[in-house]
């Protein structure tokens, strides 16, 4: 099939990419032109694992093609994902700009039957309003032209974003119309194999309240699992132990019940919010999504809190002025270099407030904390975990990368002078950190601060 895929981003590029790769011949369009040019090298610029490979693969190939011409790629395919961003709006609903100036440029290129698939996550009624939007343009132009919109809310998650776009649980597509499931059914059919039953449609709002619904319900777990964590804490209980003994229930599961700093990435944080943000404008006050959200937001300043305490009970510190701090883990999570509501910098901007020094080490997010922060006398970008724990008061360890968990106790009572580590994502064995002379404070486990 002939596809456009309008946004290239982490969702809109790894679409694009897979439907290539699939056999469908694909044009992605951006309005970055920058970002483009440097697609069309096969330069992709987001770490994903694998995903360049793919990017190249399917340039060469000549089914993907990268450009800014939006009226090339509405006239050139049948199809038309809208895949930009929706960032939260002051007021926490989601902004959809981007969305809708998408729609008008569908309108105003379209010269045929298009189908447009919403692949944003957009709040309850956007498919209407998308509809409108390309129907008042089209009206403007003064033509007549028949085209359907579905909802197509994605799923995947950075870091394993290409298996989860190609063998993910579920591809939900949200339509009335029987041409639109032909049409779906004929482009998502490479991914299904033997199981048609993945493929689920439903009324369009369902569709786009699943993707809020299935967000929120994550984040609740963890919110869920960090309030337990706080509590075990108090009353000298080890989170992991709990986390085994509830997650062996099937009922429960052994998934999204880590305790840890708490949420972040571009997905859960602001829609939760914009899911409370709906849920007020039709007359409903989402207690629990409130509740979630605030659990978050306390335990983004937890490893803050334990520092300070920690430095207080250790070194009869009261102060973090001079204090020099290695910080282990920029990104929101392993296998991703993506710092949007990052734990990190909740504690980052915690610690410069308070006059302290940190040296950070990310295996993939160096570049976009430098992006974000710029240079400054009191950040230095570390090239190994070794160079950060040089001088340093303490270990703060924010994500959870393979790379640091494989690091002994030994190892770190040897490189750590200051023997005092903040672990916001229960990495190591507390018993083996002892033993090694290591002070441990961890998230929810028995004897920590
Ligand atoms: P992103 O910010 O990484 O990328 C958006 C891209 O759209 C940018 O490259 C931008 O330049 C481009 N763009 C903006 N306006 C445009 C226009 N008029 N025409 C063409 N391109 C335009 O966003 P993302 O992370 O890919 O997220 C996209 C959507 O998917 C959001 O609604 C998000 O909530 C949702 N989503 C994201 C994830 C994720 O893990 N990132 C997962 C599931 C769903």
């Amino acid at each position: 099939m002939r596809i456009s895929v309008f946004g290239t981003g982490y969702v809109g590029l790894v679409t694009g990419t897979c439907l290539a790769d699939a056999g469908h011949e694909v044009i992605c369009i951006d309005v970055d032109a920058a970002k483009i040019q440097a697609l069309q090298q096969g330069h992709i610029p987001i770490y994903e694992p694998g995903l360049a490979d793919l990017v190249q693969r399917n340039l060469a190939a000549g089914r993907l093609h990268f450009t800014t011409d939006a009226a090339w790629g509405v006239s050139a395919s049948l199809l038309q994902f809208i895949a930009v961003g929706t960032p939260a709006d002051e007021d926490g609903s989601a902004d959809l700009n981007y969305v809708l100036a998408v729609a008008r440029t569908l309108g105003e290129h379209m010269q045929d039957y298009k189908l447009i698939i919403n692949k944003s996550t957009v709040p309850v009624g956007t498919a209407e309003k998308v509809q409108a939007c390309i129907q008042a343009t089209l009206s403007q132009r003064q033509v007549n032209l028949d085209f359907d919109v579905c909802s197509n809310p994605e799923f995947l998650k950075e870091g394993a974003a290409i298996a989860d776009f190609t063998q993910g649980a579920r591809i939900i597509v949200g339509t009335e119309s029987a041409r639109v499931r032909e049409l779906m059914s004929q482009c998502y059919a490479p991914f299904l194999q033997d199981q048609p039953q993945k493929l689920i449609f439903m009324q369009v709002r369902a569709a786009e309240l699943s993707k809020y619904a299935a967000n929120a319900m994550l984040a609740t777990k963890i919110s869920f699992i960090n309030e337990i964590a706080n509590l075990a804490e108090r009353m000298g209980a080890d989170i992991e132990q709990i986390r085994l003994g509830i997650g062996s229930d099937p009922r429960i599961g052994p998934h999204f019940i880590q305790a840890g700093c708490g949420y972040g990435g571009s997905c859960f944080p602001k829609d939760v919010q914009a899911l409370a943000h709906m849920a007020e404008q039709v007359g409903y006050r989402a207690h629990l999504l409130d509740a979630v959200e605030q659990v978050n937001h306390q335990q983004k300043q937890r490893m803050f809190e334990k520092l300070q305490d920690a430095l207080a009970k250790t070194q009869g510190r009261t102060s973090l002025a001079g204090c020099t701090l290695a910080v282990w883990g920029l990104a929101f999570k392993p296998e991703t270099d993506d710092m949007r509501e990052a734990p990190s910098r909740v504690l980052l901007e915690a610690l410069w407030q308070a006059g302290a020094h940190v040296q950070v080490y990310d295996p993939q997010a160096q570049a976009e904390c430098a992006r974000i922060y710029g240079t400054r006398p009191d950040l230095d970008l570390c090239t190994s975990i070794q160079q950060t724990l040089m001088g340093a008061d303490a270990l703060l360890i924010c994500t959870e990368w393979q790379e640091f968990r494989q690091v002994s106790a030994s190892w770190l009572a040897q490189h750590l002078a200051s023997k005092l580590v903040i672990d916001g994502r229960n990495l190591y064995d507390p018993l083996a950190m002892q033993a090694a002379g290591l002070r441990y404070y961890a998230i929810g486990r028995g004897d920590s601060l």
